[in-house]
């Protein structure tokens, strides 16, 4: 039974939506923002660290950001950086596009 009368929605308190502050959010755009391939948090780049694949497949660091081809990323976090140990990137098609947003 299904009372079809308009108007008879109890909605009487309804909450203005509060703009919560994010605080998981880090500061502004000051240089390019890489996602920790772990924990997809987001850091800006220089806090990162690049790991790109060797000849042998094998990650390796990549200390001055600038190899070319695939990198991954991994923030300070030591719990990402043992889950990263494990990680084995290449499942996905080969030439995905870095499209971003
Ligand atoms: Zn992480």
């Amino acid at each position: 039974m299904t009372p079809q009368g308009p108007g008879t929605t109890p909605q009487a308190g309804r909450m203005p939506e509060m703009a919560k502050p994010r605080a998981d959010v880090p500061e502004a755009c000051d240089g390019p923002v890489r996602m920790c391939v772990i924990c997809r948090e987001r850091a800006p780049k220089a806090t990162l660290t690049r790991y790109v694949r060797d000849a042998q497949g094998n990650l390796q660091i990549d200390e001055t950001q600038t190899h070319p081809g695939r990198g991954w990323y991994l923030c300070s976090n030591p719990g990402c950086a043992q889950r990263f140990a494990k990680y084995r990137p290449g499942t996905r098609r080969k030439g995905e596009s870095n499209a971003g947003k």
